[in-house]
């Protein structure tokens, strides 16, 4: 084989890490809506904020003029001990292919929560700690979240209570015990710890539980304790602003080596690690040094962006969040289930929305067969196993290789690999035996849960 310039993988140096997170909506022209208070629709204030979330975390949610936000030094600590994380060139994967294209990835499953989560999670836990905070509560689904907060949280000596929807606490029994052996305290959803859980209980004796519903009880258990935040994974700005260090490293490692990507896909669920990476390069566009293609991939089952309408909806099914103007299929829509249970999310975050909205960010979805059949080729040929969440992008960035293969077109791809899937296997086995089902809405479905979105006036 020819000897190669660019490495097979490209590293960064401790002190060419980001010391601050670029907050993309500074050099915005025009906005993402304001975040709004759900009872009174009026703009949402820091004093509101701060009753649910920690109030610097808060503080990052309003800040639209700061295009730098600084990392704080114990924050640059901790993502020493899994940052920098890898920019890969998959040359096997273009061999395989036999395509033109130049396809890189950024591989964030190099820390044991398994993904990107754990960028926001200790940035959380930071303010959390510094303002004095006992613990935090939330709700995890497939477990990547819960993982990851379970991981800041004892690193910064918080507690940390964690709601698992009752069937992923019992299918995923693996998980479960990670964020136990983090010390997490882990309940599956719904409880008798809570009023609302006790009453879905009654209700409901021997359900499995929903998302919706450990959220309720995440919440309610934040309120009722002295001393607790309720925490957030994914679709905040905040959170998408912590994971900008994604897209920063990225930036300078294609610098140091000189080269221009043409395109930048990321799977999204809540949009956090796609608006993470894409951000400083969309910052590049909008300040007009340079011009790339941005593509969000979803589920055909939980199509937000390429279905659903640009609305005020709630955050959370507990609607304690405030509202946020975005792509939502509503807030009470319930995604079938899908083994990429991180991108199970009814919105998308505001930013995101805002520049699918102005044809910044181009959308594609594809069911989760197509998926898993890209995400075996990837694991046959690169090595890594990736989360299904991650494989939609690596669906899209194959389409896009096999299309440049078509013209000729020698186009650099970069996408986000976001975490590994062994926690996943449940999903790999469907998919070895012939089982996975594809479920794709129908348009009355959504039309139904779009006429349930709350009214504006
Ligand atoms: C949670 C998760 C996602 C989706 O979340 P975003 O906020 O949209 O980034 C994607 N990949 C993995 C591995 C996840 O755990």
């Amino acid at each position: 084989m020819a000897t190669k310039e660019i490495p097979y993988k490209i590293y960064l140096e401790e002190d060419e890490m980001p010391k601050a997170w670029y907050n993309l909506r500074a050099d915005m022209k025009v906005k993402p809506a304001p975040l709004l208070n759900p009872q009174t629709h009026e703009p949402a204030t820091l004093e509101m904020l701060s009753q649910v979330f920690c109030r610097e975390l808060a503080e990052q949610e309003l800040n639209v003029t700061d295009a730098y936000i600084e990392i704080p030094e114990e924050i640059r600590d901790f993502y020493k001990m899994f940052r920098p994380s890898p920019l890969v060139r998959a040359y096997c994967l273009e061999k395989k292919l036999g395509t033109p294209a130049k396809i890189y990835y950024k591989f964030e499953g190099n820390n044991t929560s398994g993904s990107h989560k754990l960028n926001s999670a200790i940035a959380q836990a930071y303010y959390a700690k510094k303002q004095g905070l006992k613990g935090v509560t939330t709700e995890t689904g497939a477990g990547q979240w819960g993982t990851a907060l379970s991981m800041a949280c004892s690193y910064f000596d918080l507690d940390c209570k964690v709601y698992m929807v009752k069937v992923s606490y019992e299918q995923k029994p693996f998980r479960r015990e990670v964020m136990r052996t983090y010390g997490a305290e882990v309940t599956p959803s719904p409880s008798e710890t809570t009023e609302i859980g006790r009453k879905i209980l009654a209700e409901h004796p021997g359900t499995g539980g929903s998302l919706g519903c450990a959220v309720s009880e995440a919440t309610e258990a934040a309120i009722t304790h002295e001393g607790y935040r309720y925490v957030l994974g994914s679709v905040l700005n905040q959170v998408l602003l912590h994971q900008t260090v994604i897209g920063l490293e990225t930036q300078t490692a294609l610098k140091k080596y000189g080269i221009k990507p043409d395109i930048i896909i990321g799977c999204a669920g809540g949009g956090s690690n796609l608006g993470g990476l894409i951000s400083p390069f969309v910052g590049e566009q909008l300040r007009g040094e340079a011009n790339y293609e941005f593509i969000a991939v979803e589920p055909a089952s939980c199509p937000s962006l390429t279905r659903g309408i640009y609305a005020y909806d709630y955050c959370d099914t507990g609607r304690i969040c405030p509202l946020a103007k975005m792509y939502t299929l509503g807030a009470d829509y319930i995604p079938a289930p899908n083994h990429a249970g991180g991108l199970r999310y009814h919105g998308m975050n505001s930013t995101l929305s805002e520049l699918h909205e102005q044809g910044i960010l181009k959308a594609v979805s594809y069911k989760q067969t197509e998926v898993f059949e890209a995400a075996e080729q990837f694991a046959r040929i690169e090595g890594i196993l990736p989360a299904p969440e991650s494989s939609h992008a690596i669906k899209a960035a194959i389409e896009e290789a096999l299309r440049c293969k078509e013209t000729g077109e020698e186009k650099t791809i970069v996408f986000g690999l976001t975490g590994t899937g062994y926690f996943d296997l449940a999903g790999y086995a469907k998919f070895n035996d012939g089982d996975l089902q594809n479920y794709v809405p129908t348009d009355a479905e959504l039309a139904e849960s779009f006429a349930k979105l709350p009214k504006m006036d």
